[in-house]
């Protein structure tokens, strides 16, 4: 797919989400804080939440936060 084809595949920000999502969910997704393979996708902070330390992981690599509670 060239840069084109993806600016007309997708064009709005949920599309665009539900992309990178399933790419990265693809690969496999861990918790970067504990290592845990059980991550819950939430889908109003438009992140994944590790179901044992809570820890948050963004769409896009390199962008993950840590979210005090
Ligand atoms: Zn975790």
């Amino acid at each position: 797919m060239s840069l084109s084809d993806f600016f007309i595949n997708y064009s709005d920000e949920q599309t665009c989400k539900a992309f990178f999502k399933s790419r990265r969910e693809l690969y496999g997704i861990s918790c970067e804080h504990c290592g845990s393979l059980h991550l819950s996708w939430n889908e109003k902070e438009s992140r994944w939440r590790c179901r044992e330390c809570n820890f948050a992981t963004g769409l896009k690599q390199g962008t993950v936060r840590k979210i005090q509670i």
